[in-house]
């Protein structure tokens, strides 16, 4: 059977907000985001089971407040719902980090009470999402949204910016775009980190935004380098 997960990140203090917690990196995304810097964890294969992952959490119980799923795209896994399970039955918080692709699987996870924090990527306004994803999936991202809005656990959205890709007219557009949504909390934009390796073929990112500029925006806006 394939193996889903491709590696752990042990401990983090900045993936899960004031929480302790560890990564799981699950292989495989259905986008191919130019900017990507994770290209091997998305073209790469797994090489641990669930199993194996359980094993260590296992070690990790009373150590650590949550889990985080990120990846590559961990909601397009056969069986994540019964190994959130198994991860929340040893006492962790979960928080999911999505592309928003699969709305059906988040509706059911939030109906279940099997997720407690959702990190949404935005990854661009509509006429250039294709450009930058490689993929048509801008409707299910618009539906995980709403699934969102309407439900009574934390969430954030976030944007990874490159200045050759993403202008400041288009994070109005967005900005203006998730007000409309009725979207209360902070909206995240993340600059590229340049001199990494990316799916596409990129020049270095300006990288000259600051949340300061987003001052006068309909919603907060931080700027995180
Ligand atoms: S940045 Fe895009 S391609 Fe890379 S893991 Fe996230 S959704 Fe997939």
């Amino acid at each position: 059977m394939a193996k889903p997960i491709y590696d752990i990140t042990p401990f983090t203090l900045i993936d899960y907000p004031d929480k302790t917690a560890c990564i799981i990196w699950f292989a495989g995304c259905n986008m191919r985001c130019v900017y990507c810097y994770n290209p091997d964890i998305v073209l790469g294969k797994g090489k641990m089971s669930f199993e194996d992952v359980c094993l260590f959490l296992q070690k990790r119980k009373n150590l650590l407040d949550g889990v985080v799923l990120s990846g590559g795209e961990c909601t397009m896994h056969k069986h994540l719902k019964e190994f959130i399970m198994q991860i929340k039955s040893m006492g962790f918080l979960v928080k999911i980090d999505t592309n928003g692709s699969n709305p059906a699987l988040m509706r059911l996870l939030i109906q279940e009470e099997l997720v407690d924090y959702v990190s949404l990527d935005f990854k661009a306004p509509p006429h250039l999402f294709k450009e930058i994803t490689q993929s048509d999936l801008y409707k299910p991202f618009e539906e995980t949204l709403d699934i969102l809005s309407g439900a009574a656990l934390p969430f954030e959205v976030r944007t990874t910016v490159h200045s050759g890709l993403l202008q400041k007219s288009d994070l109005h557009e967005m900005i203006s775009y998730l007000y409309g949504k009725n979207y209360k909390h902070i909206f995240y934009i993340q600059q590229h980190i340049n001199n990494t390796r990316t799916l596409g073929n990129l020049a270095a990112s300006d990288n000259d935004l600051d949340s300061a500029m987003f001052a006068d925006e309909l919603l907060e806006v931080v700027v995180r380098n």
